[in-house]
């Protein structure tokens, strides 16, 4: 199955301008170009498990939304056709949550 890359958006202003800042060793962090608003993504297990993912292509740049799976800790979160969040490595299909939701005004 063919992915895209993930895609957040902003929990204050639904802009999907939103910047991964860290590195998967550090933390989640992200912020929202729009309104400067700063949150972390976190994943939980929704049930269920596809086969044959397909990384997108281009592959994400290290400022793009990023995710790790729950299951496996892999941070290649990826995006099925109909926007559930899947993970490249085990298939594992995911549900995203936004945590420490920090407005930026
Ligand atoms: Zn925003
Ligand atoms: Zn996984």
């Amino acid at each position: 199955m063919r992915t895209r890359r993930l895609e957040i958006s902003c929990p204050q202003c639904s802009s999907a301008e939103v910047s991964y800042t860290c590195t998967p060793n550090c933390c989640f962090n992200h912020v929202c170009a729009g309104c400067g608003t700063t949150f972390e993504p976190v994943t939980t297990p929704a049930g269920g498990r596809l086969s044959g993912i397909v990384p997108p292509d281009p592959l994400p740049d290290a400022t793009d939304p990023t995710a790790e799976c729950a299951k496996c800790s892999s941070t290649a979160v990826y995006m099925t056709g109909d926007g559930s969040p899947v993970c490249g490595k085990c298939g594992a299909l995911l549900k995203l949550e936004l945590t420490e939701v920090a407005s930026g005004v």
